[in-house]
């Protein structure tokens, strides 16, 4: 945990959000700011400062790609398709520095991103 995260503070529940999916290791919830009609962020509960940071031999990537799975099922994106994100640095687009992963789906995504 980081005591000036904003993810860390909503995990705490310090800051609102709407919850898609919690677990032990990992939360789920709207992005405040959806850039498709499904905008899911998917957090690990440890903090992160990015995936270049999760220690080799840990399954958290693992485990974040099932959670994102039972998620594009839950809100009906699987069939359609979706897209898993994860930005990493500045140049990557990477403003939250608590590793997350972007779930988008509900319309045609354009390729390649900007
Ligand atoms: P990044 O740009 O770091 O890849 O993604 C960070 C994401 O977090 C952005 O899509 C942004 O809209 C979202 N975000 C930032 N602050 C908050 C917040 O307080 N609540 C929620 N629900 N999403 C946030
Ligand atoms: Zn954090």
């Amino acid at each position: 945990m980081s005591d000036d995260c904003i993810f860390c503070k909503i995990i705490r529940g310090e800051l609102p959000s709407k919850k898609v999916h919690e677990d032990d290791t990992v939360y789920a919830f709207e992005d405040i700011n959806p850039q498709a009609p499904v905008h899911v962020v998917i957090i690990p509960k440890e903090h992160y400062d990015s995936v270049l940071s999760v220690p080799a031999g840990s399954d958290i990537i693992s485990h974040i790609h099932t959670v994102a799975n039972r998620i594009a099922l839950k809100l009906d994106v699987a069939d359609s398709g979706f897209r898993l994100v994860n930005n990493c640095g500045a140049d990557g687009g990477q403003t939250v520095p608590h590793l997350h992963y972007h779930l988008l789906g509900g319309r045609s995504l354009q390729w390649p991103p900007g």
